[in-house]
C-alpha cells in the first residue's frame, strides 16, 4: 500500500545570516504519520521545523506540502495551507486565561477545531479554563500551546520538544494526546530529545547531526538499531 507524501522536503539549506545551518536536508512525512526528528543539541532540528514553517527566511531547496511548493512562501501563507508549529517556548499568553488563549488564535483555515472538541481532547483545560496562563503547570501550558495550534485548522502539526522539562506522568499524558491526534487524522512531525518517548509513538525516526539527516529508522528497526541510536544521541 503506497500512501502519498503529505510533506516532502529535499535539498533544504538554511542560514542564520552568514551561518549555514542546514545542509541538503531531505525528509518525507506521509498523511497520518507520526515522524520524529532526533539528534543532539544544536543538530538543526528546530531550524528544520522553522524552515518548513517559513519562519527562517533564508532558505533554499524544496518543501512540498500536499502538492504546493512552500519555499517561496511566508509563514502566514504556509499557515493558511494547514501547517502549524508549536515552539519549545510554549507560546501562550500568560496574562490571559485558558479560554481566552484558545479564542485568540485566528482560524486561518476552515476546519479549526471547535472549543468543545478541544476540551474533550484536553479535559484538564476544561477544568482550568478560567485560570490565567501564569497559574498553569508546565504540562498544562504545553497542552494549551498544542490546543492553540489545533484552533488554526492545521493538518500538519510540528511540535518542538513538547516533553521538555515535564514530569514522567505528564510526558505520558502528552504521548496519549499525540496518539489521539493521530487517530483523528492529524499528521505530526515531532522534535524530541527523549528517545524512549519518541520510540513509543513514532512510525519513523530521522536522525540529524550537524545540520544533516544522517539516518532514517523505521519503527520496526528500532530494537535492532539501539546501539547506533545510542551513539547518535550520545546516551
Ligand atoms: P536544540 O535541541 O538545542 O534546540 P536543535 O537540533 O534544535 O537543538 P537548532 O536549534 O536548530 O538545533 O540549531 C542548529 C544550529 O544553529 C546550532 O549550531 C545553533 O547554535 C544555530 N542557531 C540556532 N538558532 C540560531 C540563531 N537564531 N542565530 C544563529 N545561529 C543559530
Amino acid at each position: 500500500r503506497k500512501v502519498a507524501d503529505m510533506l516532502s522536503v529535499s535539498g533544504l539549506n538554511a542560514y542564520y545570516g552568514e551561518s549555514h545551518v542546514l545542509h541538503d536536508v531531505a525528509l518525507n512525512v506521509r498523511q497520518g504519520e507520526v515522524v520524529t526528528l532526533l539528534g543532539r543539541n544544536g543538530a538543526g532540528k528546530t531550524t528544520t521545523l522553522k524552515s518548513i514553517m517559513g519562519i527562517i527566511a533564508k532558505r533554499t531547496g524544496s518543501i512540498n506540502f500536499t502538492g504546493t511548493e512552500l519555499i517561496q512562501l511566508r509563514a502566514d501563507q504556509i499557515a493558511r495551507l494547514g501547517v502549524a508549529f508549536c515552539p519549545e517556548e510554549r507560546a501562550i499568553f500568560s496574562t490571559l486565561n485558558v479560554e481566552e488563549n484558545l479564542l485568540l488564535p485566528p482560524v486561518v483555515k476552515p476546519g479549526g477545531m471547535p472549543l468543545d472538541e478541544i476540551y474533550e481532547l484536553f479535559p484538564n483545560l476544561l477544568e482550568r479554563r478560567r485560570s490565567q496562563g501564569t497559574k498553569l503547570s508546565g504540562g498544562e501550558q504545553q497542552m494549551l500551546a498544542i490546543a492553540r495550534i489545533l484552533r488554526t485548522g492545521a493538518t500538519l502539526l510540528m511540535l518542538d520538544e513538547p516533553t521538555e522539562g515535564l514530569a514522567p506522568v505528564i510526558v505520558q499524558q502528552i504521548g496519549e494526546m499525540i496518539r489521539k491526534l493521530q487517530t483523528r487524522g492529524f499528521t505530526i512531525l515531532l522534535v524530541e530529545q527523549n528517545f524512549h518517548f519518541a520510540a513509543t509513538l513514532a512510525d519513523r525516526h530521522y536522525v540529524m547531526e550537524s545540520g544533516k539527516i544522517i539516518d532514517m529508522i523505521e519503527k520496526e528497526q528500532v530494537a535492532a538499531s539501539m546501539d547506533k541510536l545510542n551513539e547518535y544521541l550520545g546516551v
